[in-house]
């Protein structure tokens, strides 16, 4: 197994942020990844880093990385997939295989640990619809456990494996039969869509920032506010869709939380709307960056 001391996670992640890390442990096997979990079970667990934001100024802890944990099996319509899978990947071999309901997963780069514990949805899909079992780690018990879907506490945006007790270690989805022509056919619609509705990771950037209200559109609220001319020295919110905010090349974990903050205040002023972050940080925050996520954190 791979394992990284003083470990600079930045360039794992998709908004390009984030200082040092003590450990970063990379396990390649299921056995590791439980072994690891069972004599660390503090240590953060992340998938494709794709919705997270981590501290430039680092972590005094461990993390593990599920990055190597690539292993997937297609048995009729059913998909056993490793935490570490890239969702776009299944996207393609299921749709390959003429099977629908991971079309929505081909635009943006979660792995399937990180698509469950956010319970990802796009297109009016959701990862939740086919998920039939999931094999977790439980960090309180030491254990290996199995939950089916309805055992795993999904609503928008959220599963049980949010509160930190249980760790996906792998999962088994059940699609629907289709034909490949119509399932690509979808997914190129699903990926046309996309290049109008957010910056490709050129911009780097960790999807939506904040969660849609009740019966709303963040994006809609927030371009309502007119956040979409908002553009600090080294981070913007992007021109095309004022839930998304773009690292320009050199921005620290406080510039995207100070734009955060200033999203949230346009919104909150025009609206009386808090809006909830769906962006998830981590790591070791700064007094400055303590002050500006509990604003958001409220
Ligand atoms: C360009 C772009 C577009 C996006 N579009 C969408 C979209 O349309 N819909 C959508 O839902 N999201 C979207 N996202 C956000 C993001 O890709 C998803 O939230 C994705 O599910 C995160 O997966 P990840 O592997 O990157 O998780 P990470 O960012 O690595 O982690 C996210 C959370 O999951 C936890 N986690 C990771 N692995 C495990 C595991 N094995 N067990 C338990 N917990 C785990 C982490 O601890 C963390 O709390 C987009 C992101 C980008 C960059």
């Amino acid at each position: 197994m791979i394992v990284k001391e003083n470990f600079e996670i930045k360039n794992l992640t998709t908004y390009k942020i984030g200082g040092n890390v003590k450990t970063a442990y990379f396990p390649e096997t299921q056995s590791e990844f439980s072994e690891l979990l069972r004599e660390h079970p503090d240590a953060i667990v992340l998938g494709s880093c794709s919705n997270i934001l981590f501290s430039s100024n680092g972590y005094d802890g461990e993390v593990i990385l599920t990055t190597e944990l690539k292993q997937f099996e297609l048995r009729g319509t059913h998909v056993f997939a490793a935490a570490g899978v890239k969702g776009p990947l299944l996207s393609q071999k299921t749709a390959e295989a003429g099977l629908s309901g991971f079309e929505f997963m081909i635009g943006f780069p979660g792995s399937i640990g990180g698509d469950v514990c956010m319970n990802a949805g796009a297109h009016g899909q959701n990862i939740s619809d086919n998920l039939v079992r999931a094999c977790l780690f439980d960090k309180e018990a030491g254990e290996v456990v199995y939950k089916i879907k309805d055992e795993m506490g999904f609503s928008y945006r959220n599963s049980l494996l949010k509160a930190g007790r249980y760790v996906l270690l792998h999962a088994e989805f059940e699609l629907k039969k289709g034909t490949p022509e119509e399932i690509k056919a979808l997914i190129e619609r699903n990926l046309e869509f996309r290049k109008t509705v957010q910056p490709s990771l050129a911009h780097p950037n960790a999807g939506s920032v904040f969660k849609n209200p009740e019966n709303d559109s963040a994006g809609r609220l927030l371009d309502k506010a007119g956040v979409k001319s908002f553009d600090l020295p080294r981070a913007k919110v992007w021109e095309n869709h004022a839930n998304f905010i773009v690292n320009k090349g050199d921005a620290t974990s406080e510039d995207i939380l100070t734009l955060m903050v200033m999203m949230y205040n346009a919104v909150k002023k025009q609206y009386t709307i808090e809006l909830k972050p769906e962006i998830i940080f981590l790591g070791d925050k700064t007094e400055k960056e303590e002050e500006l996520w509990n604003i958001l954190s409220h």
